[in-house]
């Protein structure tokens, strides 16, 4: 690879904090995936933006982590560097609540609750950090991201800070400009989020109750990435997959949750390879007793070649 200069390996090896074949995994809720080439873990927003800058100078590849919740990073890892993304703060003017793009949704919740703020008990059934919320335009219980965005701002390598409102992000279903539009490569530094003054008591309980419905019904406990499939239009992944035959399918160490169809579960050792079959088999499976397409909604990142 042409990136993989002297002079570019001496000026990654000097970013401050930096590892190298740092492994990946572990820093994903499905435990699965190969290393870093080069990581870096910061909530230094310059700094961020310097290394981002640096990368699109040299040519080198980058990617951004957020809590690893809605990725299948490839057995070979991933390669370049790899930012995880940990600003946390937080301020809340009246309704008005902006968030680091580091900060995980459930916090996020639980503190607004505290203060007094409804309309973001959604957020409590999205494990990943605001960043990889706005960039999927996450969401829960019919409620989604861009029921509550007023903007985000955000760092463009090459074009510098930016602040883009819901329109611009293009948010549609678990979709964004961040994942497939102009915004392709651009970090989520924070997003400030409209809410509504309320019971923040009686928000907990609701969460409370979403979050015992949702332990019945879906096997959060386990390694995995959430859904694994969008849903199709006026139908569920889930139901298909079930209709189809499919809860229980193994390939490897990765198997079809018993409990709900749209769930792969990493039963220990799994590869990311296991998984990428899996997902194949059942959308060859799904398009032939019901000739439905089924999207991944998890996203597939790293050296699969
Ligand atoms: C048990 C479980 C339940 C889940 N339930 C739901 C649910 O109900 N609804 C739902 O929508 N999702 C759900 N998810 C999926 C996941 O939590 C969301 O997609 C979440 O938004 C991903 O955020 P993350 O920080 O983990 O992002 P990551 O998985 O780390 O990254 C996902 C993408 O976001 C990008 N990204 C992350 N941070 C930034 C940033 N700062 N700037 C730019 N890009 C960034 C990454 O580059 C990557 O492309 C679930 C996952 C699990 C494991």
């Amino acid at each position: 690879m042409r990136w993989r200069s002297k002079s570019n390996r001496d000026w990654l090896r000097s970013l401050p904090g930096v590892t190298e074949d740092e492994p990946l995994a572990t820093r994903t809720s499905f435990g699965i995936g190969g290393p870093a080439e080069f990581f870096v873990e910061s909530g230094r927003v310059e700094t961020i933006e310097k290394m981002l800058t640096g990368c699109l100078e040299r040519e080198i590849p980058y990617t951004l982590l957020g809590a690893g919740t809605n990725l299948l990073i490839a057995d070979k890892g991933i390669e370049g560097l790899v930012i995880r993304v940990v600003n946390r703060d937080h301020r809340i003017e009246g309704t008005r609540v902006t968030a680091g793009a580091g900060l995980k949704m459930m916090r996020l919740a639980r503190i607004v609750a505290d203060a007094g703020l409804r309309s973001f008990e959604f957020a409590i059934g999205v494990p990943g950090t605001v960043g990889g919320a706005v960039y999927q335009n996450a969401g829960c219980w019919g409620k989604e991201m861009r029921d509550v965005l007023v903007d985000v701002c955000g760092f463009v390598p090459g074009a510098g800070k930016q602040k883009w409102d819901p329109k611009k992000l293009q948010l549609g279903y678990r979709t964004s400009a961040l994942r497939e539009g102009a915004l392709k490569g651009a970090l989520v530094i924070e997003a400030t989020v409209h809410l509504e003054r309320g019971d923040g008591e009686e928000a907990k309980r609701l969460m409370a109750k979403l979050t015992a419905e949702r332990n019945e019904t879906q096997p959060i406990k386990t390694k995995n990435c959430g859904s694994v499939f969008k849903n199709p239009p006026g139908d569920s992944a889930g139901r298909l997959v079930q209709a189809a035959g499919l809860k229980g399918l193994r390939q490897g160490k990765a198997a079809v949750s018993t409990l709900h169809g749209n769930f792969i579960v990493n039963e220990g050792g799994a590869t990311a390879r296991d998984v990428a079959t899996l997902i194949q088999r059942i959308q060859a499976e799904v398009k032939r007793r019901f000739n439905a397409e089924l999207e991944p909604e998890v996203e597939l990142v790293g050296r699969w070649k």
